[in-house]
């Protein structure tokens, strides 16, 4: 492809987004398309010739389109946001156009240096402690994925807890670590990842809003330590994935510094809330934080894959991940006066992905996000009225920032088939959770332009769809 043609396919490409974007409610949210179904139209190898542009175009709208769901549609409502922009995307295509590796400073300075510097600026944003600022011992590093965040926090905390001896001697079969049993899976997969081992990670039991007991933790901590472990991490949530249960953090934290375990926060979907004033108070026990991250790709308009993972002290990460051959040895890594980002990550490689969350920030403004975001709170709010208001539903836990938790009051098979129903129907999209050993669904809202109409429309169609009450 000369540039003249890719001039012109990135015009028509980019107007096809705009006019997707613009108009992606008018699609049945989820695809309706059997397993198999989009791989039996593609060839079974690729071209030996070279293929023009409209005809890859011409076939991702045909066979791909068909089979994606469509997350961008302000009556996406299920799992969680994973919103986007228009400055989020320019942002992206600008990255992929520069097309860096950012792995070092010495790689791509402006690459390291704008991500330092944009989440610092979170820092003062969301309110978070002073020790996760770069000019601290700490500092802030863009991952891939909170997934990704609680590998590497998990990683630091086993090295701090045995002296460095798990990165060179293997894992210590005596280390253990905590979450509570409404943590994310990705908390499990850790431990599992890391070699720790998923019967090492002690899954702590919830209050009645689904919160990490403190006092359990606490218990489970001197009950290992008594039995002759070495207990090493803890994992709190703000903001858990199934009901957006808030872990009590100073009660936490207080446990965790007297037990001198590592605490990592993950507020992967809440945190973005926090950038509102009157939502910052989630943010106020983090003091004993030794890791905290939140995903900007799912609430903060900044498409995947963007989550800002933060240290308070970067030396203990950094020494557990730090390798260096003799093709990356540079005078500014020796001189230890810059950020080598491939020491705070799983991976070597690593995009420019601070661009598209600079973008983002100065595109919209705080104000505009803080709008936003408000707006999506007060949907969620108002929803949780309406099912309050009729009689056939319940809450199924309290209702937080943009998530409601209910369910039709009869038997599990009632509340999945009416899942189902809404599924298949198409226009709106529902995912679902257990919460005390019963199925629930989730109102999840999120998306860019969803706006109170929408929720309004979703509420009657669940409405239309609701049964009853036997
Ligand atoms: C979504 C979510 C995750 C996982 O996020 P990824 O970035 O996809 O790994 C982890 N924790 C919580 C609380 C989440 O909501």
């Amino acid at each position: 492809m000369r540039s003249e043609e890719f001039r012109r396919s990135a015009a028509a490409v980019i107007d096809w987004i705009a006019e997707y974007l613009d108009h992606a409610e008018n699609y049945p949210v989820a695809p309706r398309v059997s397993p198999g179904e989009i791989r039996a139209q593609l060839p079974p190898s690729p071209p030996e010739a070279g293929e023009k542009f409209a005809e890859i175009f011409a076939d991702f709208e045909q066979v791909l389109f068909p089979g994606v769901m469509h997350w961008q549609s302000p009556n996406f409502f299920g799992y969680f946001p994973s919103n986007n922009s228009f400055p989020s995307i320019l942002g992206e295509l600008l990255s992929a156009g520069l097309g860096v590796q950012g792995m070092l400073w010495a790689t791509s300075p402006a690459c390291t240096e704008l991500e330092t510097h944009v989440l610092d600026w979170l820092v003062d944003l969301l309110g978070l402690p002073r020790r996760f600022h770069s000019s601290s011992a700490g500092g802030g590093v863009i991952q891939d994925s909170a997934s990704s965040s609680a590998v590497c926090a998990l990683i630091a905390a086993c090295h701090r807890a045995t002296g460095g001896r798990a990165a060179r001697e293997g894992m210590d079969r005596r280390l253990t670590a905590y979450a509570s049993s409404q943590a994310h899976s990705s908390i499990i997969k850790a431990a599992r990842l890391t070699g720790l081992g998923e019967e090492n990670l002690r899954l702590i039991d919830v209050d009645a809003d689904f919160a990490m007991r403190p006092d359990a933790l606490d218990a489970a901590i001197s009950a290992d330590r008594a039995a002759g472990k070495t207990p090493a991490f803890v994992a709190a949530t703000i903001g858990t994935t199934s009901s957006m249960a808030i872990d009590p953090l100073a009660e936490i934290g207080a446990v965790s510094r007297r037990q001198g375990v590592w605490l990592h926060v993950d507020a992967a979907m809440a945190g973005t809330a926090t950038l509102c004033p009157e939502y910052r108070h989630l943010n106020q026990h983090l003091d004993a934080a030794d890791s905290y991250c939140f995903n900007p790709h799912k609430w903060m308009f900044t498409n995947f894959d963007c989550d800002c993972f933060f240290v308070a002290d970067r030396s203990s990460l950094i020494d557990a991940m730090s390798v260096t051959p003799e093709y990356l040895r540079n005078r500014a890594s020796a001189g230890g006066e810059v950020f080598d980002y491939r020491d705070w990550q799983i991976p070597l490689g690593r995009r420019f992905r601070a661009l598209k969350l600079w973008f983002v920030l100065r595109s919209f403004g705080i104000e505009e996000l803080r709008r936003r975001i408000r707006s999506h709170i007060d949907c969620a709010r108002q929803f949780a009225e309406w099912v309050q208001a009729d009689s056939r539903f319940e809450l199924a836990a309290p209702p937080r920032l943009s998530l409601v938790c209910f369910r039709h009051r009869s038997d599990d098979a009632t509340n999945q088939r009416l899942l189902e129903m809404l599924q298949r129907d198409g226009r709106i999209f529902l995912s679902h959770t257990r919460l005390g050993d019963r199925f629930v669904l989730r109102m999840s809202i999120g998306q860019t332009r969803t706006t109170i109409e929408h929720v309004r429309a979703a509420w009657k169609l669940i409405q239309e769809f609701a049964p009853p009450v036997p």
